[in-house]
Formats: structure tokens, sequence, C-alpha cells
């Protein structure tokens, strides 16, 4: 199959690439399962450009601005696919325990205070009048009424029907295992018995975004960090906003769900939902709230969040192949960074822009020294 732009894998990245380009593009997504069934659907949907940030930097303004993309991308996909994702901007609640965890956070957002981002300090009783199931024993809070959340298996539901929508063609349960590359620039894509190729390659594989062999050397590694959560349900809707304690947090649905995660594994791909993680997100559910937390969670699962060495995402071209696109490396935010990198992926393929110095893989090719890989 020839097409314009050829996706290697069809999560949240994936899915969103495709949906920007199939405008003016012919685009087709091979999809190893089924589309969006990974990591995409395992995370937790915190759109938490401002929890997640510690300086004003490249990355933070990559997430707020792609934050703010996310109500006309929610508008657009109800009015073309009839579902609706779920975007909840009640913001999220950060709770303090010790008076040293207030004082830790208040320095740690003065900047993004003075920079003029919305941010708010709350007492104890601001925190239990918001939230009443709250454990009395919080002493304090921030408020950032911007970072909300939103359903991400709805997310990737709507995105992959917009493109199909829009004229994408999807191939899944076909796994490409390697690139051929001639005269430096990709040839061809093949699973067991197809080939693809595609004037643009796009590999938007998630975790196992470098275990594809890419007909030319990628020098760095995208590794599998796995996260299991837990999630609970409640009869009716006892929490309003993302709520983030000292040691986890949680994630209430609209229909009484409530997701609470989520562990940090250096694991590999072992889907294995652990004892010792299923204690540590009661515990710190419980810290967060005693009355969810004794109840008995209803559902669990693993995620591998895709990560690059220097923790940021990996985006645009690779300079040893001229047609190859990379979209690797959302790590903790793929969600969250979906809509921005569909545009700085689609920018460059449409010769608009290239993609951000920061996030370009040519770091990683500067770093080699001697011909190895400096780590
Ligand atoms: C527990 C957990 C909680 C999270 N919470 C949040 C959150 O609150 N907010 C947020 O923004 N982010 C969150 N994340 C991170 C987010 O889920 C990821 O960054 C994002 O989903 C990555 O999207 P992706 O499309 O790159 O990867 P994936 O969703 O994993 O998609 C990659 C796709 O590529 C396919 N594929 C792999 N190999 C091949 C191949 N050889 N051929 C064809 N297809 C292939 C896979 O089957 C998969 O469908 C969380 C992650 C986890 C695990």
């Amino acid at each position: 199959m020839t097409t314009d732009v050829l996706i290697i894998g069809g999560g949240v990245i994936g899915l969103s690439i495709a949906r920007e380009l199939a405008f003016d593009h012919s685009v087709c997504v091979v999809e190893r399962g089924r589309c969006g069934r990974q990591a995409s659907s395992a995370a937790a949907g915190m759109l938490g450009a401002q929890a997640e940030a510690y300086g004003d930097d490249a990355f933070f303004r990559l997430c707020i601005g792609s934050r703010e993309m996310f109500p006309a991308l929610a508008a657009s996909l109800l009015e073309e696919t009839d579902i609706d994702v779920g975007l909840d901007n009640a913001g999220t609640l950060l709770l303090s325990f010790t008076e040293a965890d207030i004082a830790e956070r208040r320095e740690r957002f003065a900047w993004q205070m003075a920079a003029g981002f919305e941010i708010e300090q709350l007492s104890a009783t601001d925190i239990r009048r918001a939230e009443p199931f709250v454990s009395t024993d919080v002493l304090g809070g921030f408020y950032l009424p911007k970072d909300g959340q939103i359903d991400n298996r709805k997310l990737v539901e709507a995105l992959q029907r917009s493109c199909e929508v829009r004229g994408v063609k999807f191939v899944e349960n076909t796994r490409i295992d390697k690139l051929t590359v001639e005269n430096g620039k990709v040839t061809g894509a093949f699973a067991d018995d197809s080939k693809f190729s595609a004037d643009k390659v796009v590999l938007a594989a998630g975790a196992w975004g470098t275990a594809i062999d890419a007909g030319v050397e990628l020098p760095f590694v995208i590794k599998p960090m796995r996260g299991q959560i837990l999630q609970f349900r409640t009869a009716k809707r006892l929490f309003e906003h993302v709520i983030v304690g000292p040691r986890g947090y949680i994630v209430p649905r609209s229909d009484g769900r409530v997701l609470a995660g989520a562990t940090m594994d250096d694991a590999g791909f072992d889907e294995t939902i652990t004892n010792e993680a299923t204690a540590h997100l009661i515990e710190s559910t419980t810290e967060i709230s005693p009355s969810l937390g004794s109840q008995k969670p209803q559902d669990a699962w693993t995620g591998f969040r895709p990560f690059a060495p220097d923790r940021l995402p990996v985006l645009g071209r690779t300079p040893n192949a001229e047609n190859l696109l990379l979209a690797l490396g959302a790590f903790r935010n793929g969600i969250l960074l979906s809509p921005v990198t569909a545009k700085l992926i689609a920018d460059d393929i449409r010769g608009v822009a290239p993609s951000p110095e920061e996030f370009s893989p040519v770091r990683f090719f500067r770093r080699l020294v001697n011909g190895s890989v400096q780590r």
C-alpha cells in the first residue's frame, strides 16, 4: 500500500497526527494491535501542564500550548463524531499534609505565580469545602484552575472515528518489524507479509518506538516506564477535581469512576499488577481520602509510558533518513501533549517549520562521541 504519509502506531500520538494530516494528505496508520489500547488507554487523562512543571522552559511552554488546544479539539471531535471526550475544566487541587510540603510547593510555584499563570494557595478549610471527602489531616494546598482532565479512552475513540471520517486508512493487528532505507530515504515498512510505502513515515510506536528496526541507527533507546493504576467506583460522584497528594493522585470521572495512580516502574514490558503496587496505591489514595481508600478497587491495569533518555519528547526528522519523522518519548504527558505534537509534526511535514530544536532527535546524534552514545 502506498500513501503520502505512513504512521506506525495508533496511540493518541499517531492518531492525532493522522487526523491533522488527513486534511491534505493520504494517510495510513498501521497498528500492531487495536488502536489506542496501550498507554493511551491506560492513562489517567490529566492535563497537568502546571502541576508537572519545575521551571519555565521549552517543555513547560509546550505543555501549556497543548493544554490550550483542548477546548477547540473537544468541540471539533464532538461535532465530527458525536463523541464527548469528557474535557473537564474543574482544575487540579494539590494537597499538602505538612508545613514543609506547603513551603516546598510555594517555592516551587513562585515562578509560575510571578509569570502570571493561574495558581491559588488554599487553606485546609478551603480544600475541605471544595472537596468534603478529602482527609481531615490536610493542612493546605494549591489550586490550579487550568489543569483539567479528559477521558483519554473517549479521546482515542473519537480521534480514530474522526480519522475514518477524514479518510485515513487503518491497518490494525499488523506489526511493522523493519524499515528499509536507501540513499537516505525510507523506501518501505515491512510487516509479516505486507509492504507499506509512503513519501513520509512517522514512527509513533510509543514505548516500542526503538524496538522496530528503523533501517538507520537511532542513537537512543525509548524505554517502557510501567505505570500501574487502580479504578474505584462510587455510587455517586464524590470528587469534583483532580486531586494530587504527596504520593499519588485521584482522577474522578463524571460517571462515578475514580482512577488512582500511578506507579513508575522500570520493569520492561512486564504487564503484572503487583501486590506491592496495589498496596501502595491504596495507601496513597487513603492519604488523600480515607473514604475512597477504604473501598475495594474495582479494576486495575498497567501501561507503558514511552521514556526517552532525557525525559523529553523526541519530535521531528532524523538526520540520517530525510523522510523519517519521530513522534516518541511523550512519557508522563502524552495525552496532554497530543494536540501540539500533531501540529508540530504536521507543520514539519508540510514544510511550515521544523520541529523545535529542543525536542528534535538531532540532539541525540550530537551526543554521539567516538561513534558510541554518551548516556
Ligand atoms: C498509568 C499511566 C498514567 C498516565 N497518565 C497520564 C496523564 O494523566 N496525562 C497524560 O498526559 N499522560 C499520561 N500518561 C502518559 C500517556 O499515556 C502516554 O504518554 C501516551 O499515551 C503515549 O502515547 P503514544 O501514542 O506515544 O503511545 P501508545 O498509546 O502506547 O501507542 C503506541 C502504539 O504503537 C503500537 N505499536 C507498537 N509497536 C508497533 C509496531 N511495531 N507496529 C505497529 N504498531 C506498533 C502499539 O500497539 C500502540 O498502540 C500515563 C501513562 C500511564 C502508563
